[in-house]
């Protein structure tokens, strides 16, 4: 293959390159995006595809509210179909988190959030068939809803190519080629491609790629499952909302064809830590068994599901459970873009405008990637949200 230059190149096709690729190619940017495998073989095509705005602190729910204006209305605003779907969010606690989720609230309020506090039998009138017996309350936001990692980021990739950016798949970038302080581009299996800025947005292996030019993120690949549950037949006749439970640390997303997805948000999941490259991709059969119990607990009609075909996807986990986005120190040109900890898929679309924002060096984003810099880990200045002890954000 002959040598190409864009102005920017970008590593990998899930949801953060695909997206931002769209942006940049808006801008007029010449732009190349190399993906190894096709278009969101990583993490966004595992996703669960929850979009909540539910975050404790104010730059993420900032991100997720600017994202979701694009995800309800995707076909108008980026073109094509992201499987968005409305089906409003339940966000319970138990007692202990009563105050925290109050706080939370009364934050998201204040940014812009349509999202209500719910006591344990407000909650029974959204949700009639849920056993609220050990819930102290819950958030309601009536406009969260799920997509398709899939669809979005292919979605995503072809609007990008129709603005003129050039999209590869089976391209895997072996190195990222510097010369005086200054990225120059990337070595692939497939020839050298050059450009004076890159995009890492290698998900699980972005850290892998960094640490080829010197830079020690914390960034570590882990397992996560989905079990897939099929509602019994006519149980739930509407379906049912979004739930994220904190009281049993696990979360259930309905999806077409009456089936239940499920998954835990427990932050000891990061403990999975496995090669990207080489995991198991099946779910285990305790895995659905624990679904199923804790199911079973908040919706007693489930008890009768049937468990259907679950995956395994990867996180890609940093220290503090919050993005590396920025320009990398020292090496100019580099921008990384990686580590979203489980909950990146909905901020897709903001982080586009972002990426775009940071290689242009426009500020067209209302939103400041600052917190998300590299350097925070070595400054102690460590993003945090309320909910510690989950991985929710
Ligand atoms: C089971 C599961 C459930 C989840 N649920 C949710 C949810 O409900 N809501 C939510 O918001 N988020 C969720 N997430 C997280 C979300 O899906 C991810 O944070 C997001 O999709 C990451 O997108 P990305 O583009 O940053 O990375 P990825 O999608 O991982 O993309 C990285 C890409 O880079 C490519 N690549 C890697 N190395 C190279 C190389 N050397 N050369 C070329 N290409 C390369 C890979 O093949 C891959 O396609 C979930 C994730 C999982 C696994």
């Amino acid at each position: 293959m002959t040598e190409q230059t864009a102005d920017v190149i970008i590593i990998g096709g899930g949801i953060s390159g695909t997206s931002a690729a769209y942006q940049l190619a808006r801008r007029g940017q010449k732009v190349i995006l190399l993906e190894k495998r096709f278009i969101a073989a990583g993490g966004t095509g595992r996703t669960g595809g929850i979009i909540r705005q539910h975050y404790s602190n104010e730059t993420t729910i900032r991100m997720a509210l600017h994202s979701l204006k694009v995800w309800r209305d995707f076909d108008a605003v980026v073109g094509g179909d992201a499987g968005w779907r409305r089906t409003g969010a339940l966000v319970t606690v138990d007692q202990r988190d009563l105050e925290g989720l109050k706080a939370n609230i009364a934050l998201q309020r204040q940014v812009g959030v349509q999202v209500d506090f719910l006591d344990a039998a407000a909650v029974r009138e959204v949700a009639p068939y849920l056993n609220v017996e050990d819930v102290g309350g819950a958030a309601y936001e009536p406009e969260a809803g799920c997509a398709d990692g899939s669809m979005a980021a292919n979605s995503f990739a072809a609007r990008a190519r129709d603005l003129g950016a050039t999209v590869l798949q089976g391209v895997t970038v072996t190195a990222v080629t510097t010369a005086h302080g200054r990225i120059t581009g990337v070595e692939t299996d497939q020839g050298s491609f050059s450009a004076p800025v890159v995009v890492n947005a290698a998900g699980p292996w972005g850290a892998r790629l960094a640490a080829t030019v010197g830079f020690d993120v914390p960034v570590e690949p882990s397992r996560h499952q989905i079990s897939v549950f099929h509602q019994p037949a006519g149980a739930l006749p509407t379906g049912h909302p979004v739930i994220l439970d904190f009281v049993q640390g696990f979360y259930l997303r309905p999806e077409t064809g009456a089936l239940s997805l499920v998954g835990s948000i427990e932050a000891s999941e990061a403990a999975n830590q496995v090669d990207p490259d080489a995991f198991d991709e099946h779910v285990d059969m305790d895995f659905n068994l624990d679904m199923a119990n804790r199911t079973e607990h908040r919706l007693p009609l489930m008890g009768a599901a049937r468990v259907g075909k679950g995956w395994a996807g990867l996180y890609d986990v940093s220290r503090d459970w919050h993005p590396v986005m920025g320009h990398m120190p020292g090496l100019e040109g580099f921008i990384c873009v990686f580590g979203w900890s489980g909950s990146g898929f909905k901020m897709g679309p903001v982080v586009g405008e972002m990426i775009a924002d940071l290689a242009t060096g426009e500020r067209r984003c209302p939103i400041d990637p600052h917190p998300f810099r590299f350097e925070r880990f070595a400054e102690g200045d460590l993003v945090r949200g309320q909910y510690a002890y989950s991985i929710i954000g």
